[in-house]
């Protein structure tokens, strides 16, 4: 263990000794306004993300009772942009109905829950799985934990820093024993951006990558 805390440790400085932390960590985002993001950036790229936000939020102001009054064909249209947007306009209005039904319109009563109570609450919600939890519980509730997508998957996989056939939550386990709880939005950022930029999913590219010196599955 503590030799795979000390090559984890060496492997996050090579990585912010590489990349940039990107400005648009959402640390400073309301609650609300982070969940309906991730809502739309599921299984869509950040480009179109952006615009589907954009032209939502032309349309609406971003709060559980705007959008849980809006009608869904409005939202559908903001989110045209982006893959599978009848069903993510869907889970927008439940979840701003629910909000507002039975928090108060408001992620605060959630979101001071303890941890654990908070997860399983916003899990609960349609349209919201375990990343977009983990991402409105790290980024916008400072809560120690790290959302898993598929770079930081299979980046951590490679690297055998989780199991190599562990689901979401045995990777999400694995790094936060293997991460102090400071790092972790730096951890989930950083392997974001050398899953797209060195260790995409086809052709790997090894030679060129900052971690390879760390690396066990590096191809010469
Ligand atoms: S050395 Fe290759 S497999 Fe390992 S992290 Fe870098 S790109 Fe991925």
């Amino acid at each position: 263990m503590a030799e795979d805390q000390a090559r984890a440790e060496k492997i996050l400085q090579a990585l912010r000794e590489n990349f940039v932390l990107p400005k648009w960590i959402p640390s400073r985002r309301d609650p609300f306004e982070t969940l309906v993001i991730t809502i739309i950036s599921q299984n869509t790229a950040d480009k179109n993300t952006a615009r589907a936000f954009e032209r939502l939020s032309k349309n609406f102001p971003i709060n559980p009772e705007a959008l849980a009054n809006a009608k869904t064909s409005k939202i559908e249209e903001c989110l045209k942009v982006a893959g599978l947007y009848r069903n993510k306009a869907k889970a927008i209005k439940q979840v701003s109905k629910i909000l507002l039904e039975n928090f108060g319109g408001s992620l605060t009563p959630i979101l001071s829950m303890p941890f654990e109570k908070a997860r399983e609450t916003l899990m609960q919600l349609p349209g919201v799985g375990p990343k977009t939890s983990d991402v409105v519980l790290l980024f916008s509730a400072n809560k120690p934990t790290i959302p898993v997508d598929t770079h930081v998957k299979r980046v951590s996989k490679r690297l055998r820093l989780a199991p190599i056939d562990g689901e979401y939550e045995a990777v999400r386990e694995s790094l936060q024993r293997l991460y102090a709880p400071e790092v972790y939005a730096d951890v989930h950022v950083l392997f974001i951006l050398l899953g797209r930029k060195y260790c995409r999913a086809r052709n790997p590219l090894c030679r060129q990558c900052p971690v390879n010196a760390f690396c066990p599955s590096r191809k010469s």
